[in-house]
């Protein structure tokens, strides 16, 4: 408890799944929290929820566009005015994106990028100028194991992730000198509406989530609140020396060699 006392937090759709998580974590740890997710209500939603299971937890639900600059932007200066200069930005928000390369609608590699990469660098280009003139600050990006291992089907949504770990490598080397610093974490399966959302999409959504939960070599898939844990380390002053780098959250799935 209160490993994050102190600490101002912003959370990238935070209204549900893994940003939920983070946020609830953030909360119980002592973090003044802005919730900026996309759908208002369900941010919302799991503010009110944070502040019946944590009374006293700080929070506030902005509704937010993580593909707008000035949307995020703006969410940064309600942080501030509400509890003070940010000190944390969890850039959780993504979609899923699986096309076939030669069909994929220009639309599709759009929307993708838009949201998954470009909402990553609208949230840390937000936030880093207070960092740097404050010269401390810890940004968290949630990329995925899809950054370093390619899953034939999931086109374009690898290639935003592999940027995500590209841009948290080119950050957190920029701004080391000024003590901010730019990490990821890559879960693989993690029980979401995103998973429940992939497995109903196939022709066979029951054994789809049977496949997903034989091959890792736990045989399980990950829950939010373990995404949560790694999110709330990396956010607080445990982690000072650790900067430009990603933590796997995956099980061993992606250090298992197939037969
Ligand atoms: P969910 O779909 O459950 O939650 C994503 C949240 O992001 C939703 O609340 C969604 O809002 C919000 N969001 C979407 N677009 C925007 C936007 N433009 N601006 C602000 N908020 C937005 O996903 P997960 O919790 O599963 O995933 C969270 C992150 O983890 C993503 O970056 C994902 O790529 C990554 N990840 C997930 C894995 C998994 O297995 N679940 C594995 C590896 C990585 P709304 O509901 O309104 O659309």
């Amino acid at each position: 408890m209160n490993r994050l006392n102190g600490k101002v937090a912003i959370v990238t759709g935070a209204g549900r799944g893994i940003g939920a998580a983070i946020a609830r974590a953030f909360a119980a740890e002592g973090a003044a929290l802005v919730l900026a997710e996309l759908d208002g209500a369900s941010a919302e939603a799991t503010a009110r929820e944070i502040a019946q299971a944590q009374p006293g937890a700080r929070t506030l639900a902005v509704p937010t566009d993580v593909t707008q600059a000035t949307s995020v932007q703006a969410a940064v200066a309600a942080a501030e005015r509400a509890f003070g200069p940010v000190d944390v930005l969890v850039n959780n928000a993504g979609i899923n994106v699986f096309a076939d390369p030669l069909t994929m609608t220009d639309d599709d590699w759009r929307r993708c990028f838009a949201v998954d990469l470009d909402g990553v660098w609208n949230g840390c280009r937000a936030v880093l100028p207070g960092m740097v003139e404050r010269r401390a600050g810890s940004i968290v990006n949630i990329a995925s194991t899809h950054a370093f291992q390619i899953i034939p089907g999931c086109f374009p949504y690898p290639v935003a992730k592999h940027g995500v770990i590209g841009l948290t490598r080119a950050l957190g080397i920029e701004y080391a000198p000024k003590n901010v610093r730019v990490n990821a974490i890559a879960p693989g399966y993690i029980e979401t509406q995103l998973t429940h959302d992939w497995w109903n999409a196939q022709p066979d959504p029951e054994a789809a989530r049977r496949a997903t939960l034989e091959l890792p070599p736990m045989k399980r898939i990950g829950r939010p609140e373990e995404v949560a844990m790694t999110a709330v380390f990396l956010a607080s002053d445990e982690a000072p020396f650790i900067n430009a780098s990603c933590i796997t959250i995956d099980g061993g799935r992606t250090a298992l060699h197939h037969e």
